[in-house]
């Protein structure tokens, strides 16, 4: 099973040469995301060789411009590439008044379903599931309405300890109920107790994603104990007062979500182009998250590795 994150671009508002602006691909256990879209997005899931058919769900976290201007050049290249598979976009509502009469002017049919899902930019919402993940959004707190993201994998089923099958003369019809932590009685009327005759359970991991926003610590208590937070850290400390007006974060503010929320690894994003390398970022971040890093595009995350780390 896999869960990675790919960083396609990790710049704020203006591309650089070194930066681009935000896009991230998820792949879940074989399940394909793209949180937001920016500019130039298709170029970079072409140049870290992701296959953007694959990609079922867009979560769009909201209407500044380097976070979907690419959307429309996207899916114009999947349908030119002759896909038949239907695809879901959750956004702000309006996101739907702005893409299709740019499609409908450009003549292009798509040939594939396109639905828009509206995000509830003021709650946690249940946005996704399946049986082994579940997404939601919750809101952040920036200049127009903005959500965030958690991708979290469901408990998994208990493994059987293949030792104990012969031992404790098991049967196929005992391993549901004791893989989903339940006791059984045998026929022979023994008491076998879920934790005697499974291995250890494996871990549940997670990712959170938090970009753009002001510090908010209410959104604390959505993403608690997540495996990976990426925060966005556009400034720095000393452009404190900028982060604050401009409603984004500083190192500071991320490091102060991230510990709050006992994150186990922070990865923070957005850099303003004023600062032409991540070095004041990295040093920043040593002394307040131990366990931090400043994303650059093409960093893959591995969150079982992560896990294991820690
Ligand atoms: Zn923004």
């Amino acid at each position: 099973m896999n869960f990675s994150v790919t960083i396609l671009g990790s710049g704020a508002a203006l591309p650089t040469k070194n930066r681009m602006p935000t896009a991230q691909y998820v792949n879940c256990n074989n399940r394909h995301f793209l949180i937001d879209c920016a500019e130039g997005t298709q170029l970079q899931l072409r140049k870290y060789k992701i296959n953007f058919q694959k990609i079922s769900h867009i979560f769009i976290s909201h209407l500044h411009g380097d976070h979907y201007f690419g959307l429309v050049g996207l899916l114009s290249t999947m349908n030119l590439l002759g896909r038949e598979k239907e695809l879901f976009i959750h956004g702000p509502k309006e996101l739907q008044d702005f893409i299709m009469p740019m499609l409908r002017f450009g003549g292009a049919r798509l040939a594939f379903n396109l639905n828009f899902i509206a995000l509830n930019t003021t709650d946690k919402i249940k946005i996704y599931e399946d049986p082994v993940l579940e997404v939601h959004s919750f809101p952040l707190k920036h200049k127009i309405p903005t959500c965030g993201f958690i991708i979290k994998e469901k408990k998994k089923a208990l493994k059987i300890n293949p030792k104990k099958i012969k031992e404790k003369n098991l049967k196929i019809e005992h391993f549901k109920a004791l893989q989903n932590g339940k006791d059984i009685i045998l026929e022979n009327g023994e008491e076998i107790s879920f934790k005697d005759v499974t291995l250890p359970p494996t871990d549940v991991l997670s990712y959170a994603y938090c970009s753009d926003t002001k510090k908010n610590l209410k959104v604390v208590e959505f993403i608690k104990e997540v495996t990976v937070l990426y925060h966005e850290a556009t400034f720095l400390i000393k452009d404190q007062k900028r982060a604050n007006s401009t409603f984004h974060s500083s190192t500071k503010d991320a490091a102060l979500i991230a510990s709050k929320a006992n994150v186990k690894k922070l990865v923070v994003g957005h850099l303003s182009s004023r600062y032409k390398t991540n070095d004041a970022h990295t040093e920043e971040l040593q002394n307040l998250f131990t366990n931090s890093q400043v994303a650059e595009d093409g960093l893959c995350i591995d969150l079982a590795k992560e896990q294991s780390r820690s």
